[in-house]
């Protein structure tokens, strides 16, 4: 704590850990020496980001990378820019980033970056020079072999293009040192899709579990970006009604379910026009907007928090648990606080952790690095199905790591357990490095 100072973020996140790891820790002590180190970032980039706004006005803004773990292999997390990034963000994505590319099975380590810049409201030409700037300075640090960021909140498709334009300048070399690029030149089918469709396949090997399915079942989905909207797409392809979406201004509620065509004019509102999304309500006259608030008071089965962290805390549960919701499925990463876990624990739902439940976008990248070193492209169908076995096999894993460790179905449990043995015993094994 007073290393970490100013940090709770990070400290929270280390400490959802912490919470899980005392099976591990009463079975075998050497896993406490071995915590302590996994904890500290190999390394942390802090550096200046400066651009020229259309006025012709110097800008500048704070640049983070944070090379967390490169037990299992290269660095590898996504860049996020959005005016609430600091260290403690950077460094708590960067953690948990640890344990999901553990689980993913590939051979990927774990870090993460960004920057306080905020996208909103600035021209291409901006946004290209802020990022040609932002690489000027990672560049240095990154590599195919070394470190592979890839998108993250307000990271999508444009920004890295102009972002893997300026490191192919700088570096003279055309590598898959990010993932995440458009189709054709270098990126991997299914890469956008990844992180949501591979968030509901999670649910839906959980729910196979619990013996039912999606059908007809009424999904709250927050966030309308990347995550959200291949959540709801995949949610739709396995029969469920999805009733909300979100932004940072508040949410809609389509009581009937929002349909393929209602999701494809929210993609183009978002990813196109880059707008609010009260304008849906040009769409459809049955759905309402709330302003400002947050779609967890709506009644439904399960619930997909997708837009950011913190964004489900204790009394958010407690509706979540009145309506009657039975699962969670972080597509988000730490978007449920630690007192909102404790109350879907004590309620007995599901709970799909951000690490576990997200992993299939880190998952994709993993592919997408693969294919870069083959100089392949592999088809549709093929990406998606390797994508539908790993999430597979990171809730097994999951499930299995905490029955092993006398904790029932504790999915959160078993993925933390699962996720840091693999990583602590390469450590282990690599000496004290
Ligand atoms: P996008 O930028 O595509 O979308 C983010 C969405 O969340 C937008 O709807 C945005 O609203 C909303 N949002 C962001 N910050 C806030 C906030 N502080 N308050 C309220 N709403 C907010 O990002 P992604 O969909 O890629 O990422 C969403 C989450 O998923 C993040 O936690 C990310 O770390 C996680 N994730 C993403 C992966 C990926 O592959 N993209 C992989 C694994 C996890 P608005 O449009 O108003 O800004």
């Amino acid at each position: 704590h007073t290393r970490n100072a100013g940090q709770p973020e990070f400290l929270e996140a280390v400490n959802e850990v912490l919470d899980t790891m005392m099976p591990v820790f009463a079975k075998d002590s050497k896993y406490i020496e071995i915590f302590d180190r996994i904890v500290e970032p190999e390394r942390q980039i802090i550096f200046r980001v400066p651009w020229v706004d259309d006025k012709g006005i110097s800008r500048v803004n704070r640049g983070f990378r944070v090379q967390m773990s490169s037990a299992l292999g290269p660095y590898k997390g996504g860049i996020r820019f959005h005016p609430t990034v600091n260290l403690s963000v950077i460094k708590f994505l960067a953690f948990e980033q640890v344990f999901k590319n553990s689980l993913t099975t590939l051979m990927m380590g774990a870090g993460k970056g960004g920057s306080d810049f905020d996208p909103k409201g600035k021209s291409d030409g901006e946004v290209m020079r802020f990022c040609q700037s932002f690489m000027t300075e990672l560049y240095r640090y990154i590599g195919p072999d070394t470190d592979v960021p890839a998108g993250d909140i307000n990271v999508g498709a444009r920004e890295i293009g102009f972002l893997f334009g300026q490191y192919k300048r700088l570096a003279n070399a055309f590598n898959g040192v990010l993932t995440g690029k458009d189709l054709r030149w270098g990126g991997s089918m299914i890469r956008p899709e990844a992180t949501g469709y591979g968030c509901v396949y999670f649910a839906k090997n959980y729910l196979n579990y619990k013996k039912t399915d999606f059908t007809g079942k009424k999904c709250i989905v927050s966030g309308s970006g990347n995550v959200a909207q291949y959540t709801v797409e995949k949610l739709l392809d396995f029969g469920a009604v999805p009733v909300t979406m979100s932004d940072s201004s508040g949410f809609i509620y389509e009581p009937t379910g929002i349909t393929r065509e209602g999701l494809a004019y929210i993609m183009e509102l978002k990813n196109v026009d880059r707008g609010r999304l009260n304008d849906y309500l040009n769409f459809s006259k049955s759905a309402q907007f709330f302003e400002n608030q947050k779609p967890w008071g709506v009644p439904g089965d399960y619930a997909f928090p997708s837009a950011t962290q913190g964004e489900i805390d204790q009394a958010d549960a407690q509706n979540l648990v009145a309506n009657n919701v039975k699962g969670v499925f972080e597509g988000a990463n730490m978007p449920s606080t630690h007192g909102a876990i404790e109350i879907y624990k004590q309620a007995g739902l599901m709970f799909g952790p951000g690490k576990a439940a997200n992993a299939g976008g880190v998952a994709v990248s993993g592919l997408e690095m693969a294919q870069n070193s083959q100089r392949q492209q592999w088809p549709r169908e093929v990406v998606e199905e390797k994508l539908s076995s790993i999430m597979k096999e990171i809730f097994d894993m999951s499930l299995s790591a905490a029955q092993k460790y006398d904790m029932g179905d504790d999915v959160q449990i078993g993925a933390n357990i699962a996720g840091f043995l693999k990583v602590a015993d390469a450590m282990e094994q690599q000496g004290c490095v």
